[in-house]
Protein backbone atom coordinates (compact mmCIF):
# COMPACT_ATOMS: atom_id res chain seq x y z
CA UNK A 1 0.00 0.00 0.00
CA UNK A 2 1.31 3.64 -0.91
CA UNK A 3 0.74 6.14 0.92
CA UNK A 4 -0.18 9.22 -1.03
CA UNK A 5 0.23 11.69 1.07
CA UNK A 6 -1.76 14.70 -0.94
CA UNK A 7 -2.44 17.52 1.87
CA UNK A 8 -5.39 18.87 0.50
CA UNK A 9 -8.08 20.37 3.24
CA UNK A 10 -11.25 19.23 1.63
CA UNK A 11 -14.27 19.28 3.48
CA UNK A 12 -14.61 16.85 6.14
CA UNK A 13 -16.87 13.40 5.52
CA UNK A 14 -18.36 10.96 8.06
CA UNK A 15 -17.64 7.52 7.72
CA UNK A 16 -18.73 6.04 10.61
CA UNK A 17 -15.15 5.96 11.96
CA UNK A 18 -14.72 4.62 15.57
CA UNK A 19 -18.08 3.68 16.09
CA UNK A 20 -17.62 0.00 16.75
CA UNK A 21 -16.78 -1.60 20.04
CA UNK A 22 -14.50 -4.89 19.93
CA UNK A 23 -14.09 -7.52 22.24
CA UNK A 24 -10.34 -8.08 23.07
CA UNK A 25 -8.75 -11.22 22.30
CA UNK A 26 -5.53 -13.38 23.40
CA UNK A 27 -2.62 -14.65 21.73
CA UNK A 28 -3.32 -18.11 20.65
CA UNK A 29 -0.82 -21.07 21.76
CA UNK A 30 1.96 -21.40 19.09
CA UNK A 31 4.92 -20.98 17.55
CA UNK A 32 5.11 -19.85 13.86
CA UNK A 33 3.51 -17.12 12.20
CA UNK A 34 3.27 -16.55 8.75
CA UNK A 35 2.43 -13.30 7.31
CA UNK A 36 1.14 -12.70 3.85
CA UNK A 37 0.98 -9.46 1.96
CA UNK A 38 1.37 -8.35 -1.41
CA UNK A 39 4.19 -5.20 -0.58
CA UNK A 40 7.26 -4.19 0.89
CA UNK A 41 5.37 -2.14 3.73
CA UNK A 42 1.84 -3.74 4.22
CA UNK A 43 3.24 -5.45 7.45
CA UNK A 44 3.87 -1.58 8.57
CA UNK A 45 0.96 0.53 7.88
CA UNK A 46 -1.04 2.71 9.63
CA UNK A 47 -4.53 0.21 9.81
CA UNK A 48 -2.23 -2.93 11.22
CA UNK A 49 -0.20 -5.12 11.42
CA UNK A 50 3.42 -3.92 12.83
CA UNK A 51 1.95 -4.02 16.48
CA UNK A 52 0.31 -7.29 16.20
CA UNK A 53 3.57 -9.26 14.93
CA UNK A 54 5.61 -7.63 17.03
CA UNK A 55 3.32 -9.32 20.16
CA UNK A 56 3.14 -12.47 18.37
CA UNK A 57 6.82 -12.37 18.49
CA UNK A 58 7.43 -10.85 21.78
CA UNK A 59 4.84 -13.93 23.18
CA UNK A 60 7.66 -16.35 21.51
CA UNK A 61 6.53 -16.49 17.73
CA UNK A 62 8.79 -16.86 14.89
CA UNK A 63 7.28 -15.10 12.62
CA UNK A 64 7.90 -15.28 8.63
CA UNK A 65 7.28 -12.47 5.91
CA UNK A 66 5.53 -12.90 2.34
CA UNK A 67 5.83 -10.15 0.22
CA UNK A 68 3.83 -11.58 -2.95
CA UNK A 69 4.81 -8.84 -5.26
CA UNK A 70 7.85 -6.86 -6.80
CA UNK A 71 6.93 -3.59 -5.48
CA UNK A 72 8.50 -2.14 -8.96
CA UNK A 73 5.60 1.10 -8.77
CA UNK A 74 6.34 2.00 -5.51
CA UNK A 75 9.15 4.49 -5.61
CA UNK A 76 10.57 7.10 -8.19
CA UNK A 77 14.08 5.39 -8.61
CA UNK A 78 12.78 3.12 -12.06
CA UNK A 79 11.26 -0.42 -12.07
CA UNK A 80 14.20 -2.25 -10.83
CA UNK A 81 15.53 -0.21 -8.37
CA UNK A 82 12.56 0.40 -6.44
CA UNK A 83 12.43 -3.40 -6.56
CA UNK A 84 15.60 -3.69 -4.71
CA UNK A 85 15.40 -0.79 -2.51
CA UNK A 86 11.63 -1.87 -1.53
CA UNK A 87 13.04 -5.41 -0.76
CA UNK A 88 15.97 -4.17 1.59
CA UNK A 89 13.60 -1.59 3.42
CA UNK A 90 11.02 -4.89 4.10
CA UNK A 91 13.93 -6.55 5.72
CA UNK A 92 14.99 -3.36 7.39
CA UNK A 93 11.05 -3.52 8.79
CA UNK A 94 11.07 -7.34 9.37
CA UNK A 95 14.04 -6.45 11.54
CA UNK A 96 12.13 -3.95 13.70
CA UNK A 97 9.31 -6.34 14.51
CA UNK A 98 11.62 -9.32 15.33
CA UNK A 99 10.32 -11.65 12.48
CA UNK A 100 12.98 -14.31 10.70
CA UNK A 101 12.85 -14.07 7.18
CA UNK A 102 11.49 -12.58 3.93
CA UNK A 103 10.13 -14.94 0.85
CA UNK A 104 9.59 -12.69 -2.16
CA UNK A 105 7.45 -14.20 -5.28
CA UNK A 106 7.94 -11.43 -7.39
CA UNK A 107 4.65 -11.02 -9.01
CA UNK A 108 4.23 -7.63 -11.24
CA UNK A 109 2.91 -5.27 -8.81
CA UNK A 110 -0.61 -3.35 -9.46
CA UNK A 111 -0.78 -5.97 -12.37
CA UNK A 112 -2.25 -8.56 -10.25
CA UNK A 113 -5.96 -9.02 -11.46
CA UNK A 114 -4.35 -11.21 -14.30
CA UNK A 115 -2.17 -13.29 -13.16
CA UNK A 116 -3.81 -17.16 -12.10
CA UNK A 117 -4.93 -16.73 -8.84
CA UNK A 118 -4.62 -20.65 -8.31
CA UNK A 119 -0.76 -20.45 -9.20
CA UNK A 120 -0.28 -17.73 -6.38
CA UNK A 121 -2.64 -19.69 -3.98
CA UNK A 122 -0.27 -22.96 -4.65
CA UNK A 123 2.67 -20.77 -3.43
CA UNK A 124 1.19 -19.78 -0.64
CA UNK A 125 -0.17 -23.66 0.18
CA UNK A 126 3.37 -25.11 -0.31
CA UNK A 127 4.60 -21.89 1.53
CA UNK A 128 2.10 -23.64 4.72
CA UNK A 129 3.11 -26.66 3.83
CA UNK A 130 6.25 -25.43 4.96
CA UNK A 131 6.33 -23.29 7.49
CA UNK A 132 3.47 -25.05 8.87
CA UNK A 133 2.30 -22.03 10.81
CA UNK A 134 -0.02 -21.83 13.56
CA UNK A 135 -1.06 -18.42 12.85
CA UNK A 136 -1.76 -17.34 9.42
CA UNK A 137 -2.01 -13.06 9.71
CA UNK A 138 -2.93 -11.35 6.09
CA UNK A 139 -5.60 -8.60 4.57
CA UNK A 140 -9.25 -9.48 5.58
CA UNK A 141 -10.26 -11.23 2.05
CA UNK A 142 -13.65 -9.63 2.52
CA UNK A 143 -12.67 -6.11 2.43
CA UNK A 144 -15.19 -3.92 0.48
CA UNK A 145 -14.31 -1.07 -1.46
CA UNK A 146 -10.44 -2.45 -1.21
CA UNK A 147 -9.36 -0.57 -4.36
CA UNK A 148 -5.47 -2.20 -4.56
CA UNK A 149 -5.65 -5.25 -6.71
CA UNK A 150 -2.69 -6.41 -5.43
CA UNK A 151 -4.22 -6.63 -1.56
CA UNK A 152 -7.86 -8.06 -2.81
CA UNK A 153 -5.81 -11.32 -5.18
CA UNK A 154 -3.80 -11.68 -2.72
CA UNK A 155 -5.86 -11.93 0.23
CA UNK A 156 -8.74 -14.04 -1.43
CA UNK A 157 -5.39 -16.68 -2.46
CA UNK A 158 -4.22 -16.48 1.09
CA UNK A 159 -7.57 -17.32 2.63
CA UNK A 160 -8.12 -20.51 0.31
CA UNK A 161 -4.93 -21.43 1.21
CA UNK A 162 -5.05 -21.34 4.89
CA UNK A 163 -8.32 -23.54 4.08
CA UNK A 164 -6.75 -25.82 1.72
CA UNK A 165 -3.24 -26.69 2.64
CA UNK A 166 -4.51 -29.23 5.24
CA UNK A 167 -6.10 -31.25 2.48
CA UNK A 168 -3.80 -34.35 1.16
CA UNK A 169 -6.48 -34.23 -1.92
CA UNK A 170 -4.94 -30.74 -3.06
CA UNK A 171 -1.78 -30.35 -4.62
CA UNK A 172 -0.41 -33.65 -4.10
CA UNK A 173 2.53 -33.32 -5.79
CA UNK A 174 3.69 -31.45 -3.06
CA UNK A 175 4.21 -34.68 -0.43
CA UNK A 176 6.87 -36.12 -2.74
CA UNK A 177 9.05 -33.06 -2.02
CA UNK A 178 9.00 -33.98 1.58
CA UNK A 179 5.83 -31.92 2.48
CA UNK A 180 2.72 -32.66 4.50
CA UNK A 181 -0.59 -31.43 4.59
CA UNK A 182 -0.97 -28.89 7.24
CA UNK A 183 -4.22 -27.04 8.30
CA UNK A 184 -2.91 -23.51 10.35
CA UNK A 185 -5.39 -23.43 13.38
CA UNK A 186 -6.12 -19.47 13.50
CA UNK A 187 -6.22 -16.64 10.76
CA UNK A 188 -6.38 -13.12 11.09
CA UNK A 189 -7.02 -10.56 8.44
CA UNK A 190 -7.04 -6.89 8.62
CA UNK A 191 -9.07 -4.60 7.07
CA UNK A 192 -9.78 -0.59 6.57
CA UNK A 193 -13.78 -2.15 7.57
CA UNK A 194 -14.98 1.60 7.48
CA UNK A 195 -14.57 1.40 3.83
CA UNK A 196 -17.04 -1.62 4.32
CA UNK A 197 -19.67 1.31 4.87
CA UNK A 198 -18.77 2.69 1.60
CA UNK A 199 -22.45 1.59 0.05
CA UNK A 200 -23.88 4.35 1.95
CA UNK A 201 -23.28 7.79 0.05
CA UNK A 202 -21.25 10.20 2.16
CA UNK A 203 -21.90 13.29 -0.09
CA UNK A 204 -24.61 15.17 -1.63
CA UNK A 205 -23.65 17.38 -4.63
CA UNK A 206 -26.70 20.05 -5.03
CA UNK A 207 -28.32 20.64 -8.36
CA UNK A 208 -30.06 23.79 -9.87
CA UNK A 209 -33.48 23.12 -11.91
CA UNK A 210 -31.68 23.53 -15.02
CA UNK A 211 -29.28 20.61 -14.19
CA UNK A 212 -32.30 18.53 -12.98
CA UNK A 213 -34.17 19.55 -16.16
CA UNK A 214 -30.88 17.93 -18.69
CA UNK A 215 -31.06 14.84 -16.48
CA UNK A 216 -34.34 14.08 -17.16
CA UNK A 217 -34.25 15.11 -20.78
CA UNK A 218 -31.12 13.19 -21.04
CA UNK A 219 -32.68 9.83 -19.88
CA UNK A 220 -35.66 10.48 -21.88
CA UNK A 221 -33.38 10.51 -25.40
CA UNK A 222 -33.13 6.85 -24.38
CA UNK A 223 -36.60 6.53 -26.48
CA UNK A 224 -35.69 2.92 -27.24
CA UNK A 225 -35.89 2.17 -23.77
CA UNK A 226 -37.50 4.80 -22.25
CA UNK A 227 -40.20 6.16 -24.68
CA UNK A 228 -43.41 3.66 -23.47
CA UNK A 229 -46.93 5.58 -25.56
CA UNK A 230 -48.62 2.67 -23.87
CA UNK A 231 -48.00 3.60 -20.18
CA UNK A 232 -50.39 6.25 -20.27
CA UNK A 233 -53.63 3.64 -20.91
CA UNK A 234 -52.21 1.09 -18.54
CA UNK A 235 -51.49 3.63 -15.92
CA UNK A 236 -55.12 5.19 -16.57
CA UNK A 237 -56.85 1.57 -16.46
CA UNK A 238 -55.02 0.56 -13.15
CA UNK A 239 -55.80 3.86 -11.37
CA UNK A 240 -59.61 3.81 -12.71
CA UNK A 241 -59.37 -0.12 -11.11
CA UNK A 242 -59.07 1.74 -7.81
CA UNK A 243 -61.87 4.52 -8.67
CA UNK A 244 -59.28 6.87 -9.50
CA UNK A 245 -57.12 9.29 -11.78
CA UNK A 246 -54.25 11.72 -12.57
CA UNK A 247 -55.97 14.59 -14.28
CA UNK A 248 -52.12 15.34 -16.07
CA UNK A 249 -52.43 11.74 -17.75
CA UNK A 250 -55.92 12.50 -18.80
CA UNK A 251 -55.01 16.08 -20.60
CA UNK A 252 -51.28 14.37 -22.33
CA UNK A 253 -51.36 12.33 -25.22
CA UNK A 254 -49.64 9.43 -25.05
CA UNK A 255 -46.34 10.53 -26.15
CA UNK A 256 -46.31 13.72 -23.94
CA UNK A 257 -47.59 10.85 -20.91
CA UNK A 258 -44.56 8.80 -21.08
CA UNK A 259 -42.21 11.63 -20.93
CA UNK A 260 -44.64 13.24 -17.83
CA UNK A 261 -44.06 10.02 -16.21
CA UNK A 262 -40.06 9.95 -16.60
CA UNK A 263 -40.24 12.91 -15.36
CA UNK A 264 -42.14 12.62 -12.23
CA UNK A 265 -39.96 9.58 -11.59
CA UNK A 266 -36.60 11.33 -12.29
CA UNK A 267 -37.71 14.60 -10.50
CA UNK A 268 -38.74 13.02 -7.23
CA UNK A 269 -35.38 11.55 -6.73
CA UNK A 270 -33.69 14.52 -7.32
CA UNK A 271 -35.88 15.95 -4.62
CA UNK A 272 -35.83 13.21 -2.47
CA UNK A 273 -31.67 13.40 -1.98
CA UNK A 274 -32.07 17.11 -2.17
CA UNK A 275 -34.47 16.97 1.13
CA UNK A 276 -32.17 14.74 3.01
CA UNK A 277 -29.56 16.93 2.27
CA UNK A 278 -31.09 20.97 2.71
CA UNK A 279 -31.66 21.69 -0.75
CA UNK A 280 -33.82 21.86 -3.85
CA UNK A 281 -32.57 19.07 -5.59
CA UNK A 282 -29.56 16.75 -5.10
CA UNK A 283 -27.84 13.78 -6.94
CA UNK A 284 -25.71 11.46 -3.01
CA UNK A 285 -22.54 9.82 -4.29
CA UNK A 286 -19.67 7.98 -2.52
CA UNK A 287 -17.00 10.31 -2.14
CA UNK A 288 -12.97 9.78 -1.52
CA UNK A 289 -11.01 12.52 -1.01
CA UNK A 290 -7.36 12.72 -0.99
CA UNK A 291 -6.83 11.89 1.98
CA UNK A 292 -9.49 9.61 2.83
CA UNK A 293 -7.11 6.68 3.33
CA UNK A 294 -5.37 8.80 6.25
CA UNK A 295 -8.09 9.67 8.53
CA UNK A 296 -6.02 10.51 11.30
CA UNK A 297 -3.08 12.68 9.31
CA UNK A 298 -6.79 13.96 7.74
CA UNK A 299 -7.81 15.00 11.12
CA UNK A 300 -5.09 16.59 12.35
CA UNK A 301 -4.95 19.21 9.54
CA UNK A 302 -8.41 19.79 9.32
CA UNK A 303 -7.98 21.03 13.11
CA UNK A 304 -4.56 22.35 12.97
CA UNK A 305 -4.48 23.94 9.77
CA UNK A 306 -4.60 28.27 9.38
CA UNK A 307 -4.96 30.72 7.50
CA UNK A 308 -1.54 31.84 6.02
CA UNK A 309 -0.59 35.20 7.28
CA UNK A 310 -1.07 37.74 4.24
CA UNK A 311 2.45 39.29 2.94
ZN1 LIG B 1 0.07 -2.85 0.11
Amino acid sequence: MRLCLLLGIVSGILIGQGQNRFPLGEIPPGKILLVAQPHHDDHTTDYGMGGVIARFVEHGYKAYYIRASNDEKDGANGYPRNDIINLKETWNGIRILGMEDVISLNWRNDFMNPIPLNELREQLIFLIRKYRPDVVLGHNPWEHYQKNPDHRNVARALVEAYWLAGYDTVHPEHFKLGMKPHAAGHFYGKGRLDWGLGQISNVALELNDSQVRKKERAIAAHRNVYHNPGARRAMQARLAAMGMHVPELDAANDDDASDLILHWWMNWISRDIGGKAGVAYAEDLYYMDPQYHLPGLKAYIDANARKAPSE
